[in-house]
């Protein structure tokens, strides 16, 4: 190869990687879908030209994913069961999607079991207590931060939610939306994420036992809630997103309290709204609110991001949507001179529980519900039967018309790239 045309092909290929990082060309990587707002390029020949002696200074850029509902019903505690080991091992539901999770910045989901401890005895619902591989499951798969701020948080106690968070404290996951003790109670979870502080809050409407909340279970407050966000900002928050458990179970809209929280959450300065609990995917929006100064303000808000993993189906509830769930992507970038923080794209892939019976038991897979739709359609379908596939059918309809509103920004943005 010619010494000239290997140079025009380095200088091409650092070109595309600089704008890769620039306008992000590969953020399908994060995402099935994903739409992206702003400025698109259109210059077919900046690939060979060199780049400009003075490059702007890059944007920072990192990204964040949201996933829903971590349930653990006595059959899935049944099947993660290894009798040879007297061991239990729930890596096996998150191999599919690990690599999504992993390839993002920050990851976040919402635990709804307590790990007490075996001495408690493990159990499903109505009084959660899962082991605590299931936690480790959750770290391997990529999670970092977890919601403890759920109905669930106090099934086993104030003894129970302790040693949940000193459990997935001591395996380096971050737990929020509890509290370990009264010096705790007004923390603030606020990151540093590849250059941008990010402020993470969890709330839940209630809890089902009868054990008063107070100093253990952040509980949603208004009021509470202003006052959270505004210290995260005090403190630096560039960005703040809220974990919260809310609505009506298997209900696919949000009620009207869902939409009047989300606005004031927004008004009072949440950017990003994780909604979960009703055990079905309820639609995502951009919500525009009025601030008394006049000024509006701007945020995105995920009703509910549905049932990452359950033993919820069809079979065991005679209810669609309860197998479904989502992983939700956003792209945040801060740009190095002014300091803005912008969400340039946001992203959503479908996933479904796949629980099938193979080699004396049951077990559970997150599917990624495009990737296993394919790989049936290849004529490998693995484990997959014919009903499975038709269910995965219905399940990436389903999903997609609650992101109808991202899709239409989607189909713009596919629009102007061409
Ligand atoms: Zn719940």
């Amino acid at each position: 190869m010619q010494k000239r045309t290997l140079s025009i092909l380095i200088i091409a290929v650092l070109t595309l990687i600089l704008l890769d990082g620039l306008f992000g060309f590969s953020k399908k990587l994060y995402s099935r879908y994903t739409a992206t707002f702003g400025s698109t390029i259109h210059n077919e020949n900046v690939a060979v030209e060199p780049p400009p002696e003075e490059s702007q200074p890059e944007p920072i850029r990192i990204t964040l994913a949201a996933a829903g509902d971590i349930m653990v019903h006595l059959p899935q505690i049944k099947a993660a069961y290894n009798a040879e080991t007297d061991t239990y091992e729930f890596t096996e539901c998150f191999a599919d999607i690990k690599e999504l999770v992993q390839s993002v910045d920050l990851a976040i989901c919402n635990l709804e079991t307590v790990l007490a401890g075996p001495d408690r005895g493990y159990s499903g619902y109505p009084d959660f207590n899962a082991p605590d591989e299931i936690a480790v499951a959750i770290k391997e798969a990529g999670f970092d931060v977890v919601s403890l701020a759920n109905n669930h948080s106090l099934d086993k106690g104030p003894s129970g939610i302790y040693r949940t968070i000193d459990y997935l404290r001591s395996i380096g996951l971050i737990p929020i939306g509890s509290i370990r003790s009264e010096e705790e109670k007004d923390d603030i979870l606020l990151l540093e994420v590849g250059g941008i502080s990010l402020a993470v809050l969890a709330y839940t409407y209630g809890v089902n036992s009868p054990y008063p909340t107070e100093n253990l279970v952040s509980i949603i407050d208004e009021e509470k809630i202003a006052g959270d966000i505004a210290k995260a900002k005090d403190m630096g928050a560039e960005l703040v997103a809220v974990s919260i458990h809310w609505g009506t179970e298997y209900k696919r809209e949000p009620n009207q309290a869902q939409k009047n929280l989300a606005e004031k959450m927004i008004e009072f300065g949440a950017d990003i709204i994780l909604g979960s609990h009703p055990h079905v995917i309820q639609p995502f929006d951009k919500v525009e609110v009025a601030l008394p100064s006049g000024e509006t303000r701007e945020g995105y808000v995920i009703y509910s991001l549905g049932n990452f993993i359950s033993n919820q189906n069809l079979q065991t509830l005679n209810m669609k949507y309860v197998d479904s769930g989502v992983i939700l992507t956003f792209t945040i970038e801060k740009d190095p001179e002014t300091g803005e923080i912008s969400i340039p794209a946001i992203g959503y892939t479908p996933t479904w529980v796949h629980k099938f019976f193979k080699d004396g038991k049951d077990h559970y897979r997150i599917v990624i519900v495009e990737d296993a739709i394919k790989e049936y359609e290849s004529g490998q379908p693995g484990d997959l039967s014919e009903a499975d596939y038709l269910r995965l059918k219905e399940v990436l309809e389903e999903t997609r018309e609650q992101f109808r509103s991202l899709d239409l920004e989607l189909a713009v943005s596919t629009e102007q790239d061409e």
